[in-house]
């Protein structure tokens, strides 16, 4: 029998005790468990590593998603949607086939049956994988008709829906999942186009990360491995280009010495959470392997033809596991434009009720998310669940409040309540939930 048992090293008792208040944090910060309190989703043994996002959880989800797409259409992204299950064929020549089939959903084709009904399968010809990543798909619509270098830079974005066959032991939550979707997007470029295009996707990661309230961002320039595919001329080049891109854009970085994939340096970005942990989210790969293998190319300014280069690159990531870093970071507090429910309207006592309606049919029509509560409960009671729901903002309303038109407001954390003109707290909020990139 083998017993494992970890053991950890610290200088001092101080470094000791904040290492053990971060563990403690980390526990009551568990976004399995806060999904749960917040009825935001769930997870069940027959659909491992998949989300069953529950109403709560998929207002977040869609919160999240319009807000990359309106960051990409505002960035000259254009959006595309491919296919879910293409042809082994097709993955061979791109290379997953060969390299990363132990991970892809392989399904057979048409199943052509026998006398005695039993499936005939001549080898791979005969399958089909569900997608892993998007990449080969865009190569494709790329290669729709010939492009010129005029065409270039062109960003192409979806949010696709890729699967990956994981262990179930290597399954954690929103965090390590099977079913996942990214903020993806790929740039398809010349060479002189490298750097001018990751200072414009760098910008755009910065706004981002900002509107989600991460300000410590650590950059990692993965740098050319011992096994290395192309020419050092071309890494040289291509290392200077990102660094030069980082330094344009004032940023610092640290080299990932030999950190690279084998055929071109990438960029990665580390966001540090509330409790001090680092979670990797943004990268942006170079990539001059793919557009060779599947011939994407353009027409060149002298008239030649040239392979395009890729940049694969991601902000958030996938949007599960963002949603997940997210959820831990704020301990379920999410900031108002993304909160599934923005306000509840509680009564005191049933003398309210018609004005609570009224209060909520208000908020609605300001286009805020809002719940009521008119049970027969205490209203304590009512704060208390709501709280444990992280609702940010619970609007009392009893008999004096609803002859004053006033409501006596309670934010979430805070044990102060203000009483405030009806009016006042349709605008105070409206202007709250107003996603950042809108404000
Ligand atoms: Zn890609």
């Amino acid at each position: 029998m083998l017993q494992r048992i970890y053991g950890t090293c610290w200088a001092t008792d101080a470094d000791l005790k904040a290492y053990l208040t971060m563990v403690e944090e980390a526990e009551k910060r568990d976004h399995r468990k806060i999904g749960q309190e917040m009825d935001l989703y769930h997870f069940q043994p027959e659909a491992q590593g998949s989300v069953f996002w529950h109403p709560k959880g998929f207002v977040i989800y869609n919160q999240l998603e319009a807000y990359i797409r309106r960051r990409l259409n505002a960035s000259g992204y254009r959006e595309v949607k491919t296919p879910q299950l293409m042809a082994s064929k097709f993955w061979e020549q791109s290379g997953h086939w060969g390299k990363y089939r132990e991970n892809m959903f392989v399904v057979p084709d048409e199943i052509p049956n026998t006398e005695d009904d039993a499936p005939v399968l001549s080898g791979d010809a005969d399958l089909m994988a569900i997608k892993p990543m998007n990449c080969p798909a865009h190569v494709q619509i790329f290669n729709q008709g010939i492009k010129s270098y005029r065409d270039l830079p062109m960003r192409m974005a979806e949010f696709g829906c890729c699967h990956r066959n994981e262990p179930h032991g290597a399954l954690h939550g929103l965090m390590r999942v099977r079913q996942m979707t990214q903020d993806d997007a790929h740039i398809f470029c010349t060479e002189e186009q490298i750097q001018s295009e990751t200072e414009h996707f760098v910008n755009l990661l910065y706004a981002v990360y900002e509107d989600m309230g991460f300000s410590d961002v650590v950059i990692k320039l993965a740098t050319r491995p011992e096994n290395f595919g192309g020419t050092i001329e071309r890494w040289d080049a291509a290392e200077k280009a990102l660094g030069d891109a980082l330094r344009a854009t004032g940023h610092d970085f640290v080299i990932a010495e030999g950190e690279g994939a084998f055929y071109a340096p990438k960029l990665e970005f580390h966001l540090k959470d509330a409790i001090g942990r680092s979670w990797q989210v943004g990268t942006l790969q170079l990539d001059y392997v793919l557009p060779e293998r599947l011939d994407a190319t353009y027409v060149a300014e002298d008239g030649s033809r040239k392979y395009a280069v890729m940049l694969h690159r991601a902000i958030l990531g996938t949007l599960e596991r963002f949603i997940g870093i997210m959820i831990e970071s704020c301990a379920g507090k999410m900031p108002m434009w993304l909160a599934p429910v923005q306000a509840v309207v509680a009564t005191i006592t049933s003398d309210a009720d018609a004005y609570a309606v009224k209060v909520a049919e208000e908020l609605r029509a300001a286009g805020l998310r809002v719940e009521l509560d008119l049970r027969n409960e205490k209203i304590n009671y009512k704060v208390r669940e709501h709280s444990v729901g992280k609702v940010p903002a619970i609007l009392v309303a009893g008999k004096r409040e609803a002859e004053e038109g006033t409501l006596s407001v309670r934010r979430l954390g805070s044990q102060d309540q203000k009483t405030m003109a009806l009016a006042d707290v349709v605008k105070a909020l409206a202007d709250e939930a107003t996603p950042p990139d809108l404000k």
